[in-house]
């Protein structure tokens, strides 16, 4: 079925305020640490690109692509790496940077398996939140936003590969299932 955007959830000028102030927590936070952006892909590039510009701790980064998603529509548990990252993390100051968390299935296994490479420390930082779903209890030390119950995109965030580019975060309309692929 064709979808198309349906409304603007989120404006630019909202989403730019919200990554200045977690961007001013991690700040506040890891004063004085140095700080590993773990970004996973695709999602949560736009959304990494804008906060670690708003960082002024010294910053590295590194990305992972995990597929959440089976072929069906909505979040299976299976997660599976398809892209792990480059840097040994051990010792360092981890912060996973995503884009929505949404059953917390992709995050809590995330965690646990970066945890098993002894990091200093462990983070997550999620653009959006959408606690109506969430199906594991998950962490999530710094949330930009806490959505409501809907499939968005924009913002780094698709439908069937496409609406990423969409600088604010939309809703899209023929609601007929969830085609996320990370
Ligand atoms: P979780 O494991 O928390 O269920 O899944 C998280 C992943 O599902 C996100 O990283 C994202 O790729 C996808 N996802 C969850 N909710 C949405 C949504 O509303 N829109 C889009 N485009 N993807 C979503």
């Amino acid at each position: 079925m064709a979808r198309n955007v349906k409304h603007v959830l989120i404006g630019r000028e909202e989403i730019a305020g919200m990554v200045r102030s977690v961007g001013a927590r991690i700040n506040a936070d890891y004063a004085g640490r140095e700080v590993m952006l773990v970004c996973v892909l695709k999602g949560a590039c736009v959304f990494l690109s804008d906060l670690m510009r708003v960082l002024d701790v010294p910053v590295a980064i590194d990305f992972m692509s995990v597929s959440s998603y089976g072929s069906g529509t909505s979040t299976t548990g299976t997660v599976r790496i398809l892209r792990d990252l480059d840097a040994d993390i051990a010792g360092k100051h981890v912060i996973v940077v995503e884009d929505i968390v949404d059953t917390g299935l992709t995050l809590r296994y995330l965690k646990e398996m970066l945890s098993t490479r002894r990091p200093a420390s462990i983070a997550v930082c999620a653009a959006f939140d959408k606690p109506a779903r969430r199906k594991v209890h998950v962490e999530v030390e710094y949330v930009g936003m806490t959505i409501p119950d809907e499939f968005i995109v924009g913002y780094g965030l698709d439908f069937g590969g496409k609406y990423r580019n969409l600088p604010d975060v939309c809703v899209l309309s023929d609601d007929d299932g969830q085609g996320g692929t990370k």
